[in-house]
């Protein structure tokens, strides 16, 4: 396992580095979608917890052109790291394959062509419910270039969940969308939030089988936190609910990291937001001071993703 011994799960960053012989860095793009729990075709107001400029960088939105958010993204990342730097192109903002397929493929050839050298990767962070076979095609035919790769949202596999937080799919349309995507030239990553107030730790916990059976190669493991401008403020704010505290956070990855396949990679285990966008809870403010901590944490206890694998 690569990650023992020095860390408690198979970290998404060192992972990169091997594969690519250098620093990563993703260039965000905004390509002006919207999802269909926000336009009105299967809700309003999007996900209860969501608010797209909370996670987005202001340089990736509101600009006139792809390639202009490409050039600029690009420009920013050497202008820090420096020369010999990678890039993946990721298609961050809302649901990124929620328009008719010509559409995409104006917007993704737009970004390809203005990818500077060393881009390796393609993303597209999107839902299981806007995943049409012809979309996957399309993902499909980039994959002679780069590597692509679908995020797609499982967030809870407890529909009650899903209907309580307008998600605006089921559980089952994320099965569907997985197995779509099983065979396919296409990496698959997954992203999860847990510590919903209703859903006990058992519910919580019965998730990491039903990861480890799709064809997941990534997973991003996300705290609810909750944030300005998302419906879930509105509602924290009327009424308080608990949220995991950092301790609370770290003892569920103690049980939840074991019980996932050893060959997910993990990309996240703690989700960050705008500090300016933070309501609650305060030490999801400070991520890199909670990831320390929860690798301590970890390691203290012995835990090792993979060793308990359901
Ligand atoms: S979480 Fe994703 S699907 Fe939900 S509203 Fe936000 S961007 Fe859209």
């Amino acid at each position: 396992m690569p990650h023992a011994g020095s860390s408690p799960w198979n970290a998404y960053g060192p992972w990169l580095k091997e594969r690519y012989g250098a620093p990563v860095h993703r260039i965000s793009i905004d390509g002006g979608f919207t999802c269909p729990n926000r336009d009105g075709s299967k809700g309003r107001g999007g996900c209860t917890y969501c608010n797209v400029d909370s996670f987005v960088p202001a340089t990736a939105r509101r600009l006139p052109s792809i390639s202009e958010q490409v050039a600029l993204g690009a420009r920013g990342i050497l202008r820090r790291h420096g020369p010999g730097a990678k890039f993946i192109l990721y298609f961050q903002a809302n649901t990124n394959t929620y328009a008719p397929v010509e559409k995409l493929r104006a917007l993704f050839e737009e970004a390809l062509a203005a990818a500077p050298p060393g881009t390796v990767e393609l993303a597209v962070g999107t839902r299981p419910d806007c995943l049409e076979p012809e979309k996957i095609d399309l993902l499909e035919s980039y994959a002679e270039r780069l590597t692509v790769t679908v995020e797609l949202g499982l967030e809870s596999m407890h529909d009650a969940t899903l209907l309580r937080v307008n998600r605006g799919h089921s559980h089952a349309d994320f099965l569907a969308a997985c197995e779509a995507l099983r065979g396919r030239r296409l990496g698959l990553g997954l992203h999860a939030m847990f510590g919903f107030p209703w859903e006990s730790r058992e519910e919580m916990l019965q998730t990491a089988s039903v990861i480890n059976k799709t064809p997941a190669r990534f997973l991003k493991i996300h705290q609810l936190h909750v944030v300005e401008g998302s419906v879930m403020a509105a509602q924290y704010r009327r009424e308080p609910f608990p949220l995991l505290e950092r301790e609370a956070w770290a003892e569920f990855l103690a049980e939840f990291l074991p019980r996932l396949r050893a060959d997910l990679v993990i990309q996240r285990v703690v989700a960050s937001t705008f500090p300016r966008y933070l309501i609650a809870p305060e030490w999801a403010g400070d991520p890199s001071g909670a990831l320390r901590f929860i690798r301590s944490f970890l390691l203290e206890k012995g835990v090792i993703q993979g060793s308990r694998a359901v």
